[in-house]
Order: structure tokens, then sequence, then C-alpha cells
């Protein structure tokens, strides 16, 4: 049958895509994607967009249940583009990610017999992030709202409070609605570039409880200023008011410096593992980058220095090193590290963590890692032990070669994307190295994103 838009067709749903939305099959063998669906699913669906061999659908209703079916807990998870899984039960989402890199590692990366450890899971799998950025915009009754960006759009669907989020962040929205409406300063407009404020970012240390929050203004100053630290500064662990500001007409949320309202321009946060009587703290500001998750970003530090196996004479390298986080750790119990990140702000952030926490042995350099390395090794520097947490993309090829002439004992490689850590577990192993196994985490719940970290041992 020819299928046409706005076609009613049922789908049985048998499978799940990159963006985890359903593959569905007709009863005539069309193929469908159908965001919020689950495999198992028997679904009516609205057809939105046709192609030869396949096309995409919309959710209308749902015939049979998925035994893996669940009620989405949060009332807009449709309608955000966020969270891709939340009406999937919990151990199917684990499921699922652990199939996805056992299926990549075979797939691409040709591993048959490669062990795959269970996915380390979340103890709950809502409330982890530490951070949160909500656009603020107007209602048509002219009031100021805050909450997400409807999937792929600009329209934003009032929510104070994302599961996934901190408790905290409703109220602290409420108290900034609150100032707006009371002072009468209006929300930015993306259409006319006007109005005052456009986005609001909160972040909270979870070991500290400490809360930044930071407004990203377009103009120079914050108005009422007494009212709103009037407001904020009540709440538990109100550490410091800020802002930022963008006064372009661009997506982009934050461009300008940050500067403080009320209180300290940081917070700080603690990551340890005890098992290695290892604890850092770091200092963060609102635009840092740090690891959104810090529960499972622990557990996969502690990973790390395992299996990094370190005796207290290695030289370490930690390449895409970020803000040091993973490099802090490892200087603890190495002779030196050596740290390698390609965003200048993130490793000054790396070189005063360091100093606060009186660590001497870390080195930073500024860089690509697919150049620096090969310098160092130039001057004659070679690793004990790697350490690689590249961006999606993976690993560049010239890493891998500097790595395998630099022939380091052990390489740990820390992943978010399955696809390239195969296809770079593959290079390595056909040169000189050895994949030992693969332990995957849940660090994302509710969406399609999975952590992985595997050991490479040198072979000759
Ligand atoms: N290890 C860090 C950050 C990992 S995210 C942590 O655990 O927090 C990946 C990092 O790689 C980002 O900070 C990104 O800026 C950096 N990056 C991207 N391409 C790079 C390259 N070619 N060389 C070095 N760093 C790069």
């Amino acid at each position: 049958m020819e299928y046409r838009k706005n076609d009613t067709a049922t789908a049985e749903i048998i499978d799940i895509g990159q963006d985890g939305a359903g593959i569905g099959r007709t009863e005539d063998g069309y193929t469908l994607f159908v965001k919020d669906t689950v495999p198992g699913d028997r679904a009516e669906v609205r057809i939105i967009k046709v192609k030869k061999s396949y096309g995409y659908g919309r959710l209308e209703r749902v015939l049979k249940a998925s035994p893996d079916r669940t009620e989405p807990p949060c009332p807009v998870s449709r309608q955000c583009g966020g969270c891709q899984l939340q009406m999937m039960s919990y151990p199917a989402q684990l499921a699922m990610k652990e199939e996805k890199v056992r299926n990549d590692l075979k797939r691409i990366g040709g591993f048959e017999n490669l062990e795959i450890r269970k996915i380390v899971p979340m103890e709950s799998p809502f409330r982890y992030r530490n951070k949160a950025q909500f656009p603020v915009g107007t209602d048509r009754d002219g009031n100021p709202i805050a909450g997400f960006y409807a999937g792929r759009t600009h329209t934003i669907i009032p929510n104070p409070d994302c599961l996934l989020g901190c408790p905290e962040n409703r109220e602290i929205l409420e108290e900034i609605l609150g100032w707006m409406r009371d002072n009468r300063i209006p929300a930015y407009s993306e259409e006319t570039g006007k109005g005052l404020v456009r986005h609001v970012l909160i972040r909270k240390g979870f070991a500290t409880g400490e809360i930044i929050v930071c407004l990203i203004i377009n103009g120079g100053r914050i108005p009422a200023s007494d009212d709103l630290i009037h407001r904020l500064e009540k709440i538990p662990g109100m550490t410091g008011i800020t802002f930022s500001s963008n006064t372009r007409r661009t997506n982009v949320i934050m461009n300008g410096p940050v500067k403080p309202v009320w209180g300290q321009e940081y917070i700080t946060d603690i990551l340890k593992s005890a098992a290695f009587g290892v604890s850092v703290r770091y200092q963060i500001s609102p635009a840092s980058f740090y690891q959104i998750n810090p529960v499972q970003t622990q557990r996969i530090y502690e990973k790390v220095l395992e299996l990094a196996c370190l005796h207290g004479n290695e030289t370490v390298m930690d390449l895409y090193c970020g803000i040091g986080t993973i490099s802090l750790f490892l200087a603890r119990k190495a002779r030196k590290v050596i740290g390698v990140e390609i965003v200048p702000r993130a490793i000054e952030d790396a070189r005063k963590n360091a100093q606060i926490n009186g660590i001497e042995n870390a080195e930073f350099y500024v860089g690509k890692a697919e150049e620096v390395v090969p310098g160092l090794e130039k001057e004659g520097i070679r690793a004990d032990v790697a350490v690689v947490d590249p961006p999606r993309k993976g690993c560049d090829e010239k890493l891998l070669q500097t790595l395998v002439r630099m022939k380091p004992e052990r390489i740990v490689y820390v992943s978010c994307d399955p696809a390239t850590l195969a296809r770079d577990l593959k290079y390595l192993s056909g040169n000189g190295f050895h994949a030992e196994y693969v332990q995957p985490y849940d660090q994302f719940s509710e969406t399609v994103h999975v952590e992985t970290v595997a050991l490479l041992m040198r072979t000759n």
C-alpha cells in the first residue's frame, strides 16, 4: 500500500533507533519511525512524512502496550525535546543501552568475544542533573514564563520543574518570575530582540549543597537587584547570584563574562573515591564545563583509577581532559599527569583546581590532543598510562597512531558514543593493544546516551 501524509496506520514497534524513536512495521511491511513508542507496542500512528522505503509517524494511540512501557512521570515529556525514553521502564532502558554497546562493538569493531560487563545503573533515574538552563519568555497574557523549548522549536513550554533536575529549581524560578512580575521586568523576545531576561542557569554542587544562579540578560545590569537578592538568598544552599550580558540576536546562550550580584561567583563540588582514598575539590563557575551527573561521574572516575593501576611512579596522560577532573584524580596516585584539552578556559579551570587541591604534579596543555601529543613524543616524553575521554566523534587517528608508537602499558578509554569507541578499539586492537573488557554506565537515564569505560593492555 502507498502511504500518504496524514494517513493513519497500525504499526508493531520492533526496535528503537539512534535518537530513541521506536521503529515500527505496518502490516504490509512499511517501516515507520515513531517517537514516544516502545519496542513491543502496537500503535495507531498518524503518518507525518513519507520517504521511499520508510516514513515518520506520530503516536496517536497505544493499541497494545509493550511490557516495557511505563507512564512518563513528567507531564510535558512528549512536548519537551529533553527526554526520549520516559515511556520506557528503567530496566528496559538499561537493557537497551547495554545491547547498543554490544551491537556496536560487534558490528563496527568486529569484537565477538570481548567481555561486556553489566551496565552500572543509577539508584534513581530522575533528579540526577546538577545543571539546568531554562529559557524565559512571555505567555499570551503577558506573564513571564520559564520552561523548555518544545522539541526542535523555540516555543517555550512553561515547566519550572524538570524531573531530571534538582527540586530547588522550581522555587528559584518561581522567585525569579515573581521578581520580574512585581518589578515589570520583561522577558526577552527572540522575535523582536527586545526585553531583558533570556535564560536562567542554575548549578548545584551535589556534595556541598551549594547553588549558584546566573541570569542571562539582554542588557548591562540587573534592575531591582535588592528584591531579587531578597527573594533568592533565603533558599537553602544559595551561594551566589550572578549575571551575564548577552545583547546579540543569537542562539548562543552565554557569550560574555559572568558578573556578581550577590555572594560568590562560583560553587564548589567534591568528587571522591573511598576505595582509593582520593578526594578532589572543584571550583565551578556558571560558565565552566562540568560533568552533569556527579554521582555516576564519581563511579566512572573511580573505575578509571582502578584500571590505570597506578603505583606512584607513572607518567599518565589525560587526553581531552576538560577542566582536569580526571587528571586531578589520577595525580594523587601517579608521579606525573599531563592533561591536554582544546578549550583554553577549561585549562585555566584545571590549573586553578590543581592549585586549590595543592596538586603540583599535574601539567596542562591547551591544544588538539592529536597535535600536542606528537609534540610531546618528539621531546622524548612518553606515557605509561593514557586516559582518553573524547567527544562523540572519538579519537583522531593521528592521536591513535601516536599512542601506538608511544606504547603505554595501558589505555583507559572513556567514551560517550559506543560506535566511535568500537571503531577506535578496533584500530588499537590491530596495532599492539588488546581490549580486555568494557564497562557501560548509565549516566543519562531517560535519554538515549550511554557512557562506556574500556581497558586496553599493550601486547608486545
Ligand atoms: N575528561 C573531561 C572532559 C571530557 S569531554 C571530564 O571528564 O570532565 C571531551 C573534551 O574534549 C571536551 O572538554 C572538549 O573540549 C575536548 N576536545 C574536543 N576535541 C579535542 C581535541 N581534538 N583535542 C583535545 N581536546 C578536545
